[in-house]
């Protein structure tokens, strides 16, 4: 079943490629394994794919204690300034980055263990009540202040798109997402380099490859429905 699933988002990840006319490099597909078990991820480790995403710092942590260290963890889910010092050598990218508070925690304790922390800030881009993330015009000015930081780098924005029937419907947002990390990336500022992207999820990839993100986040899609009873 996950050969399967791999099979056809590799081929749905081409397509999206081909029509936007961007190469299949420039995009990487990180596997969502939230609530999936340690075997169902070596098995698509298998198949290549090495950057897994996870939103909780527990099963994160556990997870990476019991699988091979050339894998790449991503912390997609929000994140509590006290459960930072746990993650921060263990991840390659935290995603959900969303408050001064937090970049600066998080730079503590990077610097603590020696490390350059790299993050997404995490855009609440639809403006949706329920949602994480900074709304666009907090944006800027929030970069202004993660970027004096030594031991944290911006690499990027990240959003969760509204769950929509159809997926054009996200396109909106795609688009003024990647138009704002055009934005800030032209004022140049120091320590900060808007190269990432992180945007689609099982139900919009596509679209989100043809709006430009280099990063999707595909856990439904590759490790079937989650069961969140167990
Ligand atoms: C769970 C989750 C995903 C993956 O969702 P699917 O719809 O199963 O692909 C992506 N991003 C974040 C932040 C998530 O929490």
């Amino acid at each position: 079943m996950i050969k399967d699933n791999i099979e056809i988002v590799e081929q749905n990840i081409r397509k999206a490629c081909g029509k936007a006319g961007r190469l299949r490099d420039e995009v990487t597909l990180i596997a969502v394994s939230k609530t999936k078990p340690v075997s169902m991820i070596e098995e698509v480790l298998k198949f290549g794919i090495i950057d897994f995403g996870e939103n909780k710092v527990q099963e994160l942590t556990s997870k990476f204690e019991l699988l091979p260290p050339h894998l790449r963890w991503h912390l997609i889910g929000h994140l509590q300034t006290n459960k930072v010092k746990y993650i921060v050598d263990k991840t390659v990218l935290i995603h959900s980055v969303d408050s001064l508070k937090l970049a600066t925690e998080i730079n503590k304790e990077a610097k603590k263990k020696g490390i350059i922390c790299d993050i997404l800030i995490e855009v609440n881009i639809a403006r949706e009540d329920s949602k994480y993330g900074v709304f666009e015009e907090d944006v800027l000015p929030l970069i202004q202040e993660i970027s004096k930081l030594d031991n944290v780098r911006v690499k990027g924005l990240m959003t969760v798109a509204p769950f929509v029937e159809d997926p054009e419907d996200n396109r909106v947002h795609f688009r003024k997402l990647r138009q704002l990390n055009v934005d800030i990336n032209s004022k140049n500022i120091d320590n900060v380099s808007m190269e990432i992207l992180s945007m689609g999820m099982t139900g919009d990839y596509e679209i989100a490859i043809e709006e430009g993100s280099t990063l999707i986040r595909v856990g439904t899609g590759i490790f079937g429905e989650r069961d969140y009873t167990i």
